[in-house]
């Protein structure tokens, strides 16, 4: 060895994210101050890769030894099939965003759905018994949203969603799941989110729309989000699933109306931290998590 070198040790696991985009991503920061909170060598990659490439992604991921990865968009979906396993609640959702190799086996899971009722529920936050719900967007997360509320008991849920057709699918498998539970469906167009906007206690803004926006798209001025802007009110809740900006535009003007907020930060972590103990099996450290969200949030 050159005199001076220090040998390189390879990290005792590696996991990672997949999708296009994965440039914004926070998890790589959240779950590296994770692993040091926690003591653990390990390390965690953002690896972007288009759709045409998601089937070598996979196959990799036992290749290469991963102890897992998570699933962004636009894979959540279209990752299932590629898989040796799926928990039963992310096979009802539709919708994988963690998976965990096991014994040389790819196994499918989502930490989406009980995140996101970690995020909502949060510090005694919204009361989800009886909540009439209106879900935006019928992708992964949409889907994985809906899963969830219904499993929480929740009174009604709406679904709206650019591609009418995705919409329908999701509410008529949440019903199938959850009869006890109002399922609806509609297109995402201004008319009817303001009449869906006008009767919810619980918003949850699911599609990338707005991520688009701020990555110099055009979803943000979509007339959906203005016509939502005047139905926010206090007594409600919005959560926005985008965290790219932090403070959205639907999530500053629902403070501005005095709704309750939650960020799509706060859905990260929580999903996050259910990742982390699937991979480890050891509690998340959810506090660290948070701030280094916080810190890479004020940095950008
Ligand atoms: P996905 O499966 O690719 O679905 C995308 C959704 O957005 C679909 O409903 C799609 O409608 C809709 N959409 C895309 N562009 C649109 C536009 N310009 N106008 C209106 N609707 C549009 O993605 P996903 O996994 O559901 O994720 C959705 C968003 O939530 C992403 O931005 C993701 O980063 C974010 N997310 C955040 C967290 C978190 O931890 N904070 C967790 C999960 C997801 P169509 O069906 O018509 O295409």
């Amino acid at each position: 060895m050159i005199p001076g070198m220090v040998a390189p040790t390879a990290p005792a696991r590696v996991v990672g994210i997949i999708g296009d985009p994965v440039a914004h991503s926070l998890s790589p920061r959240m779950h590296t101050a994770a692993f040091e909170a926690a003591g653990l060598d390990w390390r965690y990659v953002a690896f972007r890769v288009p759709p045409a490439r998601l089937e070598d992604a996979v196959r990799g991921i036992r290749a290469l030894g991963l102890a897992g990865v998570n699933v962004t968009t636009p894979h959540k979906e279209t990752v299932i099939p590629l898989l040796d396993g799926v928990e039963p609640a992310a096979r009802g959702a539709g919708a994988v965003n963690t998976i965990r190799l096991e014994d040389g086996v790819l196994f499918g899971y989502n930490t989406d759905a009980p995140g996101l009722l970690d995020a909502l529920t949060e510090d005694g936050g919204t009361a989800l018994a009886a909540a009439r719900c209106l879900i935006l967007g019928a992708g992964g997360a949409g889907r994985s949203a809906a899963f969830a509320l219904a499993g929480a008991q929740v009174k009604s849920i709406m679904v709206l969603n650019r591609t009418l057709s995705r919409a329908q699918d999701v509410a008529a498998r949440v019903a199938h799941a959850a009869p006890a539970c109002a399922l609806t469906a509609g297109p995402l167009d201004a008319a009817t989110v303001a009449r869906a906007g006008e009767d919810a206690d619980v918003i949850i803004q699911a599609t990338s729309a707005t991520l688009y926006a701020a990555m110099g798209g055009g979803g943000g001025r979509a007339a959906w989000l203005q016509a939502l802007k005047p139905m926010l009110r206090p007594g409600m809740t919005v959560l926005d699933m985008v965290y790219t900006p932090r403070r959205t535009e639907l999530l500053a003007a629902a403070a501005d109306a005095g709704a309750t907020v939650v960020d799509g930060v706060s859905l990260l972590v929580h999903q996050g931290a259910r990742s982390f103990h699937l991979w480890t099996g050891l509690p998340a450290p959810v506090a660290a998590m948070r701030r280094a969200v916080d810190a890479a949030d004020r940095t950008r």
